[in-house]
């Protein structure tokens, strides 16, 4: 039997006198004592090779060095740190612009004429995201969609999807620890996305400098899930879709809104929160949306709040991580979980007060881990 044979056989299906022009041949399976393991690991980078990599904007080891940040293992964790430690020096020195709004307000598109926008004045962008349905189910609103295609394909551009699982906690640490390798990689504008419905436009608002909200002209607060208080966390209300039939509208909600902004206490000291209007498919009021941005940087820099916002977000953070990781640790610890359930059936059957059930469980608690 020739080689060919040996690997190939005609199935039982096949015409008795098939010839050769008779293309079908099954690939013949393999038992499992077959099976060799593969012998050669694949060679992980090193420290050294990723912060050589993520400062020359290598974006294959930079997505590496992102990878090990969103680990959930301790031991790429701790690699992260260490690279991360290496590359605080190169950090800090971009825009960091927020963007939310409901699903279908227009974000990715208005992300990606924005982003290609700024490549063309020669920025570079780095895209990352915070998508708090991805930390609740596996399932996520911003990632899943094939998005800025056009951006994606763009060498001066960076886009990184929302990190899954854990806590919104663990996302905001992975968030922020990635914006520090983008900009370290050169990327000089970070953008980062979030979906208004919930508390993460918080989170997003403590990462960035600038921090818009984009409506859409025509359907009232209610409709689109707007809170107020999200209108009081941004800088600047952007109506987007102003483009066709929907232009005129857009503009006198332009107008409306930033007749009614002056009622409202301004998301940072210093800067009156702005209403503007654009169109992300014909790009029209982009510009203009760049300059409002470039106007706050220059103001904010000038009397102070953007480094002191800086530093007021350093400390925040390092704070809210420690609550977060005390917090982990409490629900997860063994005796808090059984106790947990106990305490619950007894505040409930009305035999302990809550005050009392949680002076007993933080007792617990802080005499195990000491
Ligand atoms: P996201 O869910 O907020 O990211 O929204 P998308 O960017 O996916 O946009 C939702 C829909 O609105 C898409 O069909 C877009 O083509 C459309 N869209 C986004 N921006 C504009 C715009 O400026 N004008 C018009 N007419 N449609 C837009």
């Amino acid at each position: 039997m020739n080689e060919k044979d040996q690997k190939y056989y005609k199935p039982d299906w096949q015409p008795e006198n098939a010839g050769e022009e008779f293309a079908i041949k099954v690939v013949k399976g393999k038992s499992k004592s077959d099976y060799e393991p593969q012998k050669f690991k694949s060679i992980e980078p090193s420290v050294e090779d990723l912060v050589e990599g993520v400062l020359k904007n290598n974006r294959t080891k930079l997505a590496k060095t992102i990878t090990l940040i969103e680990s959930n293992s301790e031991k790429h964790h701790q690699k992260a740190n260490e690279i991360l430690k290496r590359l605080l020096d190169y950090g800090g020195k971009s825009i960091r612009v927020g963007i939310t709004g409901v699903p279908g307000a227009g974000k990715s598109t208005l992300i990606e004429a924005l982003g290609i926008y700024l490549i063309q004045q020669g920025h570079k962008v780095a895209v990352l995201a915070v998508d708090p349905s991805s930390t609740l189910t596996r399932g996520s609103i911003l990632g899943d969609k094939t998005r800025m295609e056009k951006l994606s394909k763009e060498e001066n551009a960076f886009i990184r999807p929302s990190p899954s699982g854990g806590t919104l906690g663990g996302v905001t640490r992975k968030t922020r620890e990635t914006i520090t390798a983008c900009e370290a990689a050169g990327y000089d504008i970070i953008i980062i996305e979030t979906v208004g419905v919930g508390q993460s436009e918080v989170t997003v608002r403590s990462m960035v400098d600038f921090f818009m909200l984009i409506k859409i002209a025509g359907a009232g607060d209610e409709l689109q899930g707007i809170k107020k208080g999200i209108i009081e966390l941004a800088d600047s209300l952007v109506i987007n879709k102003a483009d066709g039939d929907n232009e005129i509208r857009a503009n006198i909600a332009k107008s409306e809104f930033s007749n009614a902004l002056h009622y409202l206490k301004p998301a940072t000291k210093g800067w009156q929160t702005k209403a503007v209007s654009c169109s992300a498919i014909t790009g029209k009021g982009i510009p203009e949306l760049w300059k409002v941005i470039l106007k706050f940087i220059e103001i904010t820099k000038t009397n102070g709040v953007f480094e002191k916002r800086r530093k007021d977000q350093l400390i925040n953070w390092a704070f809210s991580m420690i609550e977060d990781e005390l917090k982990e640790r409490f629900y997860h610890h063994k005796l808090i979980k059984e106790k947990i359930i106990l305490v619950k059936d007894e505040i409930l059957s009305g035999n302990k007060l809550p005050t009392q059930a949680v002076e007993e469980l933080l007792n617990i608690y802080f005499k195990q881990s000491i």
